[in-house]
Protein backbone atom coordinates (compact mmCIF):
# COMPACT_ATOMS: atom_id res chain seq x y z
CA UNK A 1 0.00 0.00 0.00
CA UNK A 2 1.00 2.97 -1.02
CA UNK A 3 2.68 5.28 2.38
CA UNK A 4 3.88 7.96 0.32
CA UNK A 5 2.87 12.06 1.29
CA UNK A 6 2.66 12.60 -2.85
CA UNK A 7 5.00 15.54 -2.50
CA UNK A 8 8.66 15.67 -5.00
CA UNK A 9 11.43 16.81 -2.53
CA UNK A 10 13.02 17.82 -5.16
CA UNK A 11 9.86 19.39 -7.03
CA UNK A 12 7.28 20.75 -4.41
CA UNK A 13 5.40 22.16 -6.59
CA UNK A 14 4.41 19.03 -7.79
CA UNK A 15 2.57 16.40 -6.04
CA UNK A 16 2.19 12.84 -6.73
CA UNK A 17 -1.27 10.53 -6.15
CA UNK A 18 -1.98 12.34 -3.14
CA UNK A 19 -4.55 15.07 -3.13
CA UNK A 20 -4.84 16.08 0.61
CA UNK A 21 -4.68 19.41 1.82
CA UNK A 22 -0.85 19.28 2.96
CA UNK A 23 -0.50 18.60 -0.54
CA UNK A 24 -2.69 21.52 -1.84
CA UNK A 25 -0.25 24.02 0.42
CA UNK A 26 2.55 23.65 -1.89
CA UNK A 27 1.81 21.75 -5.08
CA UNK A 28 0.26 23.49 -7.77
CA UNK A 29 0.38 20.47 -10.42
CA UNK A 30 -0.66 16.56 -9.80
CA UNK A 31 -0.19 13.36 -11.28
CA UNK A 32 -1.98 10.18 -10.81
CA UNK A 33 0.13 6.85 -11.85
CA UNK A 34 -2.79 4.51 -11.86
CA UNK A 35 -6.16 4.52 -10.45
CA UNK A 36 -5.87 1.91 -7.03
CA UNK A 37 -7.77 4.11 -4.33
CA UNK A 38 -4.52 3.91 -1.96
CA UNK A 39 -3.50 6.09 -4.95
CA UNK A 40 -5.85 8.54 -4.72
CA UNK A 41 -6.17 9.98 -1.75
CA UNK A 42 -8.39 12.73 -1.12
CA UNK A 43 -8.85 13.44 -4.75
CA UNK A 44 -12.85 12.71 -3.84
CA UNK A 45 -12.76 14.89 -0.56
CA UNK A 46 -14.67 18.02 -0.87
CA UNK A 47 -11.63 20.01 -0.24
CA UNK A 48 -9.80 19.04 -3.51
CA UNK A 49 -12.37 19.31 -5.65
CA UNK A 50 -12.87 23.25 -3.95
CA UNK A 51 -9.56 23.72 -4.08
CA UNK A 52 -8.97 22.99 -7.83
CA UNK A 53 -12.47 25.19 -8.69
CA UNK A 54 -10.85 28.04 -6.98
CA UNK A 55 -7.50 28.07 -8.94
CA UNK A 56 -7.77 27.21 -12.41
CA UNK A 57 -4.23 26.78 -13.43
CA UNK A 58 -4.25 23.93 -11.49
CA UNK A 59 -4.01 20.79 -13.64
CA UNK A 60 -4.28 16.89 -12.78
CA UNK A 61 -2.23 15.01 -15.38
CA UNK A 62 -2.93 10.81 -15.97
CA UNK A 63 -2.63 8.37 -18.41
CA UNK A 64 -5.67 8.35 -21.01
CA UNK A 65 -7.14 4.85 -19.52
CA UNK A 66 -6.79 6.57 -16.43
CA UNK A 67 -8.62 9.48 -17.44
CA UNK A 68 -11.37 7.17 -18.63
CA UNK A 69 -11.89 5.41 -15.67
CA UNK A 70 -11.61 8.43 -13.14
CA UNK A 71 -14.45 9.83 -15.19
CA UNK A 72 -16.94 7.11 -14.89
CA UNK A 73 -16.06 6.27 -10.87
CA UNK A 74 -18.78 8.05 -8.79
CA UNK A 75 -16.63 8.97 -6.25
CA UNK A 76 -13.67 10.75 -8.94
CA UNK A 77 -15.88 11.98 -12.00
CA UNK A 78 -17.09 15.31 -10.78
CA UNK A 79 -13.40 16.40 -11.63
CA UNK A 80 -13.57 15.49 -15.49
CA UNK A 81 -12.64 18.28 -16.92
CA UNK A 82 -9.46 18.72 -14.77
CA UNK A 83 -8.02 15.28 -16.02
CA UNK A 84 -5.20 16.12 -18.60
CA UNK A 85 -3.73 12.99 -20.60
CA UNK A 86 -0.16 12.55 -20.85
CA UNK A 87 1.00 10.10 -23.84
CA UNK A 88 3.60 7.46 -22.77
CA UNK A 89 7.02 8.23 -24.25
CA UNK A 90 6.45 11.15 -24.87
CA UNK A 91 8.53 14.28 -23.30
CA UNK A 92 6.23 17.49 -21.97
CA UNK A 93 7.34 20.63 -20.88
CA UNK A 94 4.87 22.12 -17.66
CA UNK A 95 5.04 24.79 -16.23
CA UNK A 96 4.96 26.13 -12.58
CA UNK A 97 1.59 27.85 -12.36
CA UNK A 98 3.17 30.08 -10.27
CA UNK A 99 6.19 30.89 -11.53
CA UNK A 100 6.43 30.89 -15.18
CA UNK A 101 10.01 30.71 -15.02
CA UNK A 102 10.38 27.71 -13.22
CA UNK A 103 9.71 24.57 -15.68
CA UNK A 104 10.19 20.58 -15.84
CA UNK A 105 9.82 18.00 -18.70
CA UNK A 106 7.57 15.33 -17.71
CA UNK A 107 7.63 11.60 -19.80
CA UNK A 108 5.93 8.65 -18.95
CA UNK A 109 6.07 5.15 -19.18
CA UNK A 110 4.19 2.21 -18.60
CA UNK A 111 4.77 0.45 -15.25
CA UNK A 112 3.43 -3.30 -15.85
CA UNK A 113 0.95 -2.79 -12.87
CA UNK A 114 -2.57 -2.26 -14.07
CA UNK A 115 -4.14 -0.43 -17.01
CA UNK A 116 -3.08 2.64 -17.47
CA UNK A 117 -0.25 2.96 -14.79
CA UNK A 118 2.65 5.22 -15.46
CA UNK A 119 6.24 5.47 -14.22
CA UNK A 120 6.78 9.11 -14.39
CA UNK A 121 10.54 11.07 -14.86
CA UNK A 122 10.94 14.61 -14.00
CA UNK A 123 14.24 16.01 -15.54
CA UNK A 124 14.53 19.79 -14.31
CA UNK A 125 17.23 22.41 -12.41
CA UNK A 126 17.04 20.02 -9.08
CA UNK A 127 18.22 16.66 -10.62
CA UNK A 128 16.49 13.78 -12.57
CA UNK A 129 13.71 11.79 -10.45
CA UNK A 130 11.89 8.46 -11.57
CA UNK A 131 8.79 7.79 -9.82
CA UNK A 132 7.64 4.13 -10.65
CA UNK A 133 4.06 4.19 -9.11
CA UNK A 134 3.15 0.77 -8.12
CA UNK A 135 5.13 -1.31 -10.99
CA UNK A 136 6.08 -4.78 -12.07
CA UNK A 137 8.63 -5.60 -14.33
CA UNK A 138 10.24 -9.57 -14.89
CA UNK A 139 13.82 -9.39 -14.35
CA UNK A 140 14.17 -10.67 -18.11
CA UNK A 141 11.84 -7.75 -19.13
CA UNK A 142 13.64 -4.58 -17.47
CA UNK A 143 16.63 -4.17 -19.47
CA UNK A 144 14.41 -4.17 -22.46
CA UNK A 145 12.20 -0.96 -20.45
CA UNK A 146 12.64 2.84 -22.33
CA UNK A 147 13.47 4.31 -18.88
CA UNK A 148 16.86 2.09 -18.87
CA UNK A 149 17.11 2.17 -22.38
CA UNK A 150 17.63 5.66 -22.32
CA UNK A 151 20.32 5.77 -19.72
CA UNK A 152 19.48 8.78 -18.20
CA UNK A 153 21.18 9.06 -14.66
CA UNK A 154 18.57 9.13 -11.73
CA UNK A 155 19.39 11.55 -9.20
CA UNK A 156 16.06 10.21 -6.82
CA UNK A 157 14.32 6.93 -7.64
CA UNK A 158 10.90 7.11 -5.54
CA UNK A 159 9.91 3.33 -6.00
CA UNK A 160 7.06 0.80 -5.09
CA UNK A 161 8.91 -1.59 -2.61
CA UNK A 162 5.80 -3.32 -1.31
CA UNK A 163 8.02 -6.77 -1.72
CA UNK A 164 11.30 -5.21 -1.14
CA UNK A 165 12.23 -8.15 1.77
CA UNK A 166 14.74 -11.52 0.76
CA UNK A 167 11.83 -13.86 1.62
CA UNK A 168 9.79 -12.77 -1.55
CA UNK A 169 12.67 -13.25 -3.74
CA UNK A 170 10.60 -14.33 -6.29
CA UNK A 171 6.68 -14.32 -7.25
CA UNK A 172 4.89 -16.00 -10.00
CA UNK A 173 5.08 -14.34 -13.06
CA UNK A 174 1.17 -13.24 -14.02
CA UNK A 175 1.29 -15.52 -17.22
CA UNK A 176 2.41 -18.32 -15.11
CA UNK A 177 -0.58 -18.24 -12.83
CA UNK A 178 -3.30 -17.66 -15.30
CA UNK A 179 -1.91 -21.10 -17.02
CA UNK A 180 -2.46 -22.70 -13.40
CA UNK A 181 -5.67 -21.37 -13.53
CA UNK A 182 -6.66 -22.60 -16.87
CA UNK A 183 -5.54 -25.99 -16.32
CA UNK A 184 -7.48 -26.16 -12.83
CA UNK A 185 -10.54 -25.14 -14.63
CA UNK A 186 -10.15 -27.48 -17.16
CA UNK A 187 -10.74 -30.13 -14.96
CA UNK A 188 -14.03 -29.67 -13.92
CA UNK A 189 -16.26 -29.46 -16.80
CA UNK A 190 -19.98 -28.72 -14.71
CA UNK A 191 -18.83 -26.76 -11.85
CA UNK A 192 -18.66 -22.68 -11.45
CA UNK A 193 -16.10 -21.08 -10.16
CA UNK A 194 -16.16 -17.35 -8.56
CA UNK A 195 -12.56 -15.39 -8.62
CA UNK A 196 -12.40 -13.06 -5.89
CA UNK A 197 -10.20 -10.09 -6.57
CA UNK A 198 -8.98 -7.55 -4.13
CA UNK A 199 -8.76 -4.52 -6.40
CA UNK A 200 -10.68 -2.54 -9.39
CA UNK A 201 -8.60 -3.28 -11.83
CA UNK A 202 -5.01 -5.28 -12.67
CA UNK A 203 -6.64 -8.58 -13.58
CA UNK A 204 -7.68 -7.94 -17.26
CA UNK A 205 -4.93 -10.65 -18.37
CA UNK A 206 -6.95 -13.54 -16.28
CA UNK A 207 -10.46 -12.33 -17.82
CA UNK A 208 -9.29 -12.09 -21.58
CA UNK A 209 -6.98 -15.61 -21.19
CA UNK A 210 -10.02 -17.28 -19.65
CA UNK A 211 -12.48 -16.27 -22.44
CA UNK A 212 -9.68 -17.29 -25.39
CA UNK A 213 -9.12 -20.66 -24.16
CA UNK A 214 -12.56 -21.71 -22.56
CA UNK A 215 -14.81 -19.22 -25.19
CA UNK A 216 -16.87 -18.48 -21.95
CA UNK A 217 -17.74 -14.75 -20.84
CA UNK A 218 -16.67 -13.98 -17.17
CA UNK A 219 -19.34 -12.31 -14.85
CA UNK A 220 -18.96 -8.77 -13.25
CA UNK A 221 -21.29 -5.75 -12.16
CA UNK A 222 -22.12 -3.33 -14.17
CA UNK A 223 -19.88 -0.86 -13.23
CA UNK A 224 -17.38 -3.28 -13.27
CA UNK A 225 -18.17 -3.49 -16.82
CA UNK A 226 -18.78 -0.17 -18.17
CA UNK A 227 -15.19 0.88 -16.70
CA UNK A 228 -13.89 -1.53 -19.87
CA UNK A 229 -16.31 0.94 -22.06
CA UNK A 230 -12.54 1.88 -23.50
CA UNK A 231 -10.57 -1.70 -23.31
CA UNK A 232 -13.17 -3.20 -25.75
CA UNK A 233 -10.29 -6.16 -25.73
CA UNK A 234 -11.19 -6.72 -21.70
CA UNK A 235 -14.73 -6.29 -22.21
CA UNK A 236 -15.30 -8.42 -24.89
CA UNK A 237 -14.45 -11.11 -22.23
CA UNK A 238 -16.94 -10.13 -19.87
CA UNK A 239 -20.78 -10.16 -19.21
CA UNK A 240 -23.23 -8.83 -17.02
CA UNK A 241 -25.87 -11.67 -17.54
CA UNK A 242 -25.18 -13.88 -14.43
CA UNK A 243 -27.49 -16.38 -15.79
CA UNK A 244 -25.37 -17.37 -19.14
CA UNK A 245 -21.85 -18.35 -17.17
CA UNK A 246 -20.26 -20.60 -14.94
CA UNK A 247 -17.29 -17.98 -14.48
CA UNK A 248 -17.99 -15.03 -12.19
CA UNK A 249 -15.74 -12.66 -10.55
CA UNK A 250 -18.79 -10.42 -9.90
CA UNK A 251 -18.65 -8.27 -6.78
CA UNK A 252 -20.38 -8.42 -4.80
CA UNK A 253 -20.94 -12.10 -5.46
CA UNK A 254 -24.20 -13.09 -7.09
CA UNK A 255 -26.43 -16.13 -6.36
CA UNK A 256 -25.48 -18.14 -9.54
CA UNK A 257 -22.16 -18.12 -7.95
CA UNK A 258 -23.28 -19.58 -4.27
CA UNK A 259 -22.07 -23.18 -4.63
CA UNK A 260 -19.02 -22.52 -6.56
CA UNK A 261 -15.12 -23.17 -6.20
CA UNK A 262 -14.08 -19.86 -4.93
CA UNK A 263 -10.22 -19.08 -6.20
CA UNK A 264 -8.99 -15.74 -4.74
CA UNK A 265 -6.47 -13.74 -6.73
CA UNK A 266 -4.03 -12.16 -4.34
CA UNK A 267 -0.36 -12.21 -3.34
CA UNK A 268 -0.27 -10.58 0.25
CA UNK A 269 -1.87 -14.13 1.66
CA UNK A 270 1.39 -16.09 -0.18
CA UNK A 271 4.10 -13.26 1.38
CA UNK A 272 2.95 -13.76 5.11
CA UNK A 273 3.56 -17.81 5.14
CA UNK A 274 6.53 -19.01 7.09
CA UNK A 275 7.74 -21.13 4.06
CA UNK A 276 8.19 -19.63 0.77
CA UNK A 277 7.78 -22.66 -0.96
CA UNK A 278 5.03 -23.48 -3.36
CA UNK A 279 5.22 -25.45 -5.61
CA UNK A 280 2.26 -23.83 -7.34
CA UNK A 281 0.76 -20.36 -7.69
CA UNK A 282 -2.58 -22.61 -6.96
CA UNK A 283 -3.21 -23.73 -3.71
CA UNK A 284 -5.75 -25.33 -1.64
CA UNK A 285 -6.93 -23.43 1.40
CA UNK A 286 -10.01 -25.95 2.10
CA UNK A 287 -12.66 -28.14 0.08
CA UNK A 288 -13.78 -25.54 -3.36
CA UNK A 289 -11.26 -22.99 -1.82
CA UNK A 290 -8.29 -21.78 -3.05
CA UNK A 291 -5.75 -19.04 -3.83
CA UNK A 292 -4.10 -18.06 -6.52
CA UNK A 293 -1.21 -16.20 -6.26
CA UNK A 294 -1.54 -13.15 -8.90
CA UNK A 295 1.08 -10.11 -8.25
CA UNK A 296 0.96 -7.05 -9.55
CA UNK A 297 4.20 -5.79 -7.48
CA UNK A 298 7.42 -6.63 -8.08
CA UNK A 299 9.12 -9.33 -6.44
CA UNK A 300 12.32 -8.87 -4.46
CA UNK A 301 14.53 -9.98 -7.17
CA UNK A 302 12.77 -8.19 -9.73
CA UNK A 303 13.18 -5.00 -7.25
CA UNK A 304 16.85 -5.43 -7.25
CA UNK A 305 17.34 -5.59 -10.70
CA UNK A 306 15.34 -2.84 -11.44
CA UNK A 307 17.67 -0.56 -9.15
CA UNK A 308 20.65 -2.05 -9.88
CA UNK A 309 19.84 -0.79 -13.51
CA UNK A 310 19.03 2.15 -12.90
CA UNK A 311 21.35 3.16 -10.42
CA UNK A 312 19.59 5.84 -8.66
CA UNK A 313 21.85 8.26 -6.14
CA UNK A 314 18.84 8.37 -3.89
CA UNK A 315 15.97 5.55 -3.03
CA UNK A 316 12.89 7.36 -1.47
CA UNK A 317 10.44 3.84 -1.29
CA UNK A 318 6.62 5.06 -1.74
CA UNK A 319 5.29 1.08 -0.43
CA UNK A 320 7.06 -0.71 2.24
CA UNK A 321 7.34 -4.78 3.08
CA UNK A 322 5.32 -5.83 6.01
CA UNK A 323 7.12 -4.96 9.73
CA UNK A 324 10.43 -4.04 8.18
CA UNK A 325 12.29 -2.36 10.61
CA UNK A 326 14.31 0.86 9.58
CA UNK A 327 17.62 -0.18 9.70
CA UNK A 328 16.91 -3.29 8.22
CA UNK A 329 15.30 -1.90 5.18
CA UNK A 330 18.90 0.38 5.29
CA UNK A 331 20.86 -2.76 5.25
CA UNK A 332 19.97 -4.17 2.43
CA UNK A 333 19.67 -0.85 0.37
CA UNK A 334 23.75 -0.92 1.20
CA UNK A 335 23.60 -4.46 -0.03
CA UNK A 336 22.71 -2.82 -3.54
CA UNK A 337 24.96 -0.47 -3.25
CA UNK A 338 22.88 2.12 -2.37
CA UNK A 339 24.34 3.93 0.93
CA UNK A 340 22.90 7.29 0.96
CA UNK A 341 22.97 9.62 3.99
CA UNK A 342 20.47 10.59 5.77
CA UNK A 343 19.64 6.62 6.24
CA UNK A 344 15.77 6.28 5.34
CA UNK A 345 13.07 6.58 8.30
CA UNK A 346 10.02 5.26 7.85
CA UNK A 347 7.00 7.71 8.91
CA UNK A 348 4.66 6.38 11.47
CA UNK A 349 1.97 5.97 8.80
CA UNK A 350 3.12 2.42 8.61
CA UNK A 351 1.72 1.47 11.66
CA UNK A 352 -1.34 1.53 10.40
CA UNK A 353 -0.42 -0.05 6.97
CA UNK A 354 1.02 -2.71 9.60
CA UNK A 355 -1.97 -3.10 11.45
CA UNK A 356 -4.30 -3.28 8.30
CA UNK A 357 -1.83 -6.27 7.33
CA UNK A 358 -1.83 -7.99 10.84
CA UNK A 359 -5.85 -7.55 10.32
CA UNK A 360 -5.82 -8.70 6.78
CA UNK A 361 -3.50 -12.10 8.25
CA UNK A 362 -6.18 -12.58 11.66
CA UNK A 363 -9.03 -12.23 9.71
CA UNK A 364 -7.88 -14.67 7.31
CA UNK A 365 -6.78 -17.26 9.66
CA UNK A 366 -10.04 -16.86 12.80
CA UNK A 367 -12.71 -15.80 10.23
CA UNK A 368 -13.10 -18.29 7.11
CA UNK A 369 -15.95 -16.72 5.48
CA UNK A 370 -16.47 -14.86 2.40
CA UNK A 371 -15.40 -11.74 3.35
CA UNK A 372 -11.86 -12.70 3.85
CA UNK A 373 -9.76 -10.24 1.29
CA UNK A 374 -9.65 -7.08 2.52
CA UNK A 375 -10.72 -4.59 -0.45
CA UNK A 376 -9.09 -1.34 0.02
CA UNK A 377 -10.04 -0.83 -3.64
CA UNK A 378 -13.42 -2.54 -4.60
CA UNK A 379 -15.87 -1.12 -2.95
CA UNK A 380 -19.81 0.85 -4.02
CA UNK A 381 -19.56 2.66 -0.59
CA UNK A 382 -16.07 3.06 -0.19
CA UNK A 383 -16.37 5.73 2.53
CA UNK A 384 -18.48 3.35 4.65
CA UNK A 385 -16.03 0.57 4.00
CA UNK A 386 -13.02 2.57 5.42
CA UNK A 387 -15.08 3.08 8.39
CA UNK A 388 -16.36 -0.67 8.98
CA UNK A 389 -12.31 -1.52 8.38
CA UNK A 390 -11.06 0.97 11.13
CA UNK A 391 -13.49 -0.16 13.07
CA UNK A 392 -12.50 -3.71 13.01
CA UNK A 393 -8.85 -2.91 13.23
CA UNK A 394 -9.40 -1.03 16.28
CA UNK A 395 -10.88 -4.34 17.42
CA UNK A 396 -7.80 -6.17 16.82
CA UNK A 397 -5.09 -4.60 18.85
CA UNK A 398 -4.85 -7.73 20.77
CA UNK A 399 -4.94 -11.35 19.03
CA UNK A 400 -8.27 -13.14 19.40
CA UNK A 401 -8.33 -15.97 21.88
CA UNK A 402 -9.95 -19.17 21.50
CA UNK A 403 -12.70 -19.27 24.18
ZN1 LIG B 1 -1.72 -0.23 -7.36
ZN1 LIG C 1 -21.76 -13.59 -10.76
Amino acid sequence: MCTFNGILKEYPWISIDSFLTTNCQVSQVFFISHIHTDHLRGLDEPTFAEYITNNRSIRIYCSEASRHFLSILPAYKHLSQFYSVINVDQPYTIENPMDKNIAITVTCFGSGHCPGSLMLLFEGSHGTVLYTGDFRLYSHQSNRHRIILSKKPIDTLYIDMTFFEPSIRQLPEREQACQELIHFIEQYDNRYFYLKTSARVGYEYIYTSLYQHFGILIHVNSEQYHLYDYLPQVQQALTIDAHGTRLHACWPKCSCAKSSIKIVLSVLWFTLQQQQQFNSPLIQISTDYYRLCYSLHSSYNEICTFIKQISPTHIHPIALPNQITPSRFNELLKQLGIDQFPTIYFSPSNVEQQIKRRYQTIENINNNDDNDELDFDCGQNQENNEKQLYKRISNLQQPPTKK
